[in-house]
């Protein structure tokens, strides 16, 4: 049955998340430094009583399946949510459902062993602690096959030895999934690299430096390098050389819902632009009776229409297969589609509210730097459209002859074959 309508049941909790994140949420925007600063005792004043009340009503963690706490919902529900959560900074981490930990959770909960879940995943899903997902190095991040970071075996350990870049909040971090080199002359590049579980307070982890991304409270993204550091054997997650698979366990829900928080964005960016058109004059008229205003106004809504739509279609097919691999295309389209819409409808909010909008007063700056985050995070935004070409173009078979099949002489012809006789 095809309907854009929500389940009755589970629309006044959408209605319920909205209100709480306007209302309750979206302040703590101007009042926190990092999302990730858990220990800090005004995140624990001001926080810790929101995440009370989501788990009350018994929505802390829904993207976890019911065996972990979660509700089990569908990837179409977890996008309707995020489409909420995004609207606050901290909506994410007040729903329990913030990234890496998200994705880091559900490597856990697939590959960790019944003592590493104790350890590292129950407090990990309480927000009592926060992880951090490091594979990017600095001499590259959008070919992993360049990566030279390596563990050897050395009885039962593994010694790392190596760089990592861009390990956001590492400083925050209890733990980090890391992606290094286990077996760099396997046949199989994709084969070559293997993930641990590595605690942050392991001797031999030198935090280099911190870099500091623009609109972002803290320096919050770590310059790594690992100096023989010992893990125990079983702290490898997954088998050797398997760390691409167990990366993917991360990605495709991770990217969905990532996209809606995006979206979400957008959405304010949006709701901004046309309180600010319907109050500023000039030359006698309000800024939305002017005609080239209200084409951005028309083009941002479309925008944003187009790209919910697309997410939506997407964790639709996601839920009726649940396989992200058969969906790829769909999921790298939406991942390549969402930084050009958040650039564009934060650039036009910003550009209409004139002087104002470029200021520290005003999100715009921040967001359109929030936009190159995305296209960049998880994979730039040129190697997502080349998936998804890839994946339009992989059935299609070349013409036979000298003219495309659908050349107007051919056409003609066939439809004569077919019609003549009759
Ligand atoms: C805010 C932020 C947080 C991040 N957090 C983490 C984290 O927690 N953990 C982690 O491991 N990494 C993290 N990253 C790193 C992120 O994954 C990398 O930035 C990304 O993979 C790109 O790698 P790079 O920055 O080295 O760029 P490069 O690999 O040098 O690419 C630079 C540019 O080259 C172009 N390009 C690259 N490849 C292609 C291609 N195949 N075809 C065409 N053009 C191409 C693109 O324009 C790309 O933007 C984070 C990045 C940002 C910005």
């Amino acid at each position: 049955m095809w309907s854009f309508e929500n389940d009755p049941e589970f629309q006044p909790e959408l209605d319920w998340i909205d209100t709480f994140v306007r209302e309750r949420v979206q302040p703590l925007d101007y009042l926190l430094g990092s999302q990730w600063n858990i220990h800090d005792p005004e995140f624990i004043r001001l926080v810790r009583p929101l995440q009370a009340e989501v788990k009350e009503r018994g929505l802390w963690a829904c993207h976890l399946g019911p065996e972990l706490g979660g509700k089990g919902y569908g990837q179409l529900k977890l996008a309707l949510m995020n489409e909420k959560f995004g609207m606050s900074r901290f909506g994410p981490i007040v729903f329990g459902c913030q990234a890496p930990d998200s994705g880091n959770a559900e490597i856990l909960a697939h590959y960790g062993t019944d003592e590493q879940k104790e350890t590292f995943l129950h407090p990990l899903l309480a927000n009592e602690i926060v992880s951090c997902f490091s594979m990017t190095e600095p001499q590259g991040g959008a070919d992993p096959l360049i990566f030279t970071a390596h563990a050897e075996p050395d009885g039962d350990e593994w010694v790392i030895n190596g760089e990592k870049w861009f390990a956001s909040e590492a400083d925050h971090a209890a733990f980090f999934i890391l992606m290094v080199v286990t077996d760099p002359d396997a046949e199989n590049p994709y084969r070559r690299m293997s993930m641990f579980i590595v605690p942050r307070d392991l001797p031999g982890i030198e935090n280099i430096k911190n870099y500091g991304v623009y609109g972002e409270p803290d320096e919050s993204h770590a310059h790594l390098r690992f100096n023989n550091v010992r893990v125990p054997a079983e702290n490898m997650l997954g088998g050797p050389g398997d760390a691409f698979v167990v990366a993917q366990v991360r990605l495709g829900g991770g990217r969905m819902h990532h996209a809606m928080r995006t979206l979400a964005q957008a959405t304010r960016a949006f709701e901004m632009i046309c309180e600010r058109v319907v109050s500023r004059e000039t030359k006698g008229e309000q800024l939305s009776q002017k005609q080239l205003v209200q084409e951005k106004i028309a083009d941002s809504w479309v925008e944003l229409r187009q790209f919910r739509l697309l997410i939506l279609e997407t964790a639709w097919l996601a839920d009726q297969g649940n396989d992200w691999k058969a969906i790829r295309k769909n999921v790298s389209a939406v991942k390549a589609t969402m930084p050009k819409l958040l650039h564009d409808i934060s650039s036009r909010a910003l550009h209409l509210h004139g002087s104002l909008g470029l200021t520290h007063e005003m999100p715009f700056a921040e967001w359109v730097i929030h936009s190159f985050h995305v296209g960049l995070a998880d994979g730039p935004t040129e190697v997502h459209k080349v998936v998804v070409a890839k994946e339009v173009l992989r059935d299609i078979k070349p013409a036979e002859g000298m003219f495309p099949s659908y050349h107007k002489v051919e056409m003609t012809r066939r439809a004569h074959e077919l019609y003549d006789a009759s």
